[in-house]
């Protein structure tokens, strides 16, 4: 088997994850995690909201967009139950697919809840969490959310 050390890696995690790098277009949402918000981008031309970040909008190609903070609500779309170890992870883990209520899908995993098929549902109300993987990358997770859906927050 042939470990891959792509990246430095703290002596503490014996299966590191594999980590996002920031790009210049993807700087403002990792800026964002850090701060606890979900950055997504919003075309001023056709009103659609989009991820990942471009600087320009996916459905009619206008520069004309600008940055704003997601709820952090969603649903999950679909996911996959993985039941080998993966880097960063115990199996099994999930790894989903989440809308959120702004529209755009967003990969991610979702944690505290048995990942199983019992526990994860399609449709599922999900919300953002935030971890901190190290002073650059904070990853946005989604968990069930814990409040009742619509309700004022
Ligand atoms: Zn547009």
């Amino acid at each position: 088997m042939v470990v891959r050390k792509s990246h430095p890696m703290t002596d503490s995690s014996p299966r590191p994850r594999r980590m996002p790098k920031p790009t210049p277009e993807t700087q403002h949402f990792w800026d964002g995690t850090r701060e606890g918000e979900l950055r997504l981008q919003r075309c001023d031309a056709c009103s659609g909201a989009y991820f990942p970040p471009r600087p320009f909008c996916p459905a009619c190609g206008s520069r004309d967009v600008r940055i704003e903070v997601a709820s952090g609500r969603g649903l999950l779309h679909a996911f996959v139950i993985n039941q080998r170890p993966g880097p960063g992870f115990d199996a099994p883990h999930s790894v989903a697919v989440v809308e959120l209520e702004e529209g755009p899908r967003m990969m991610t995993n979702i944690v505290e809840c048995e990942q199983s098929l019992d526990d994860l549902v399609i449709d599922m109300p999900v919300e953002v969490v935030f971890e901190q993987l190290d002073d650059d990358i904070t990853l946005p997770l989604f968990r069930p959310t814990t409040k009742p859906a619509g309700g004022a927050s």
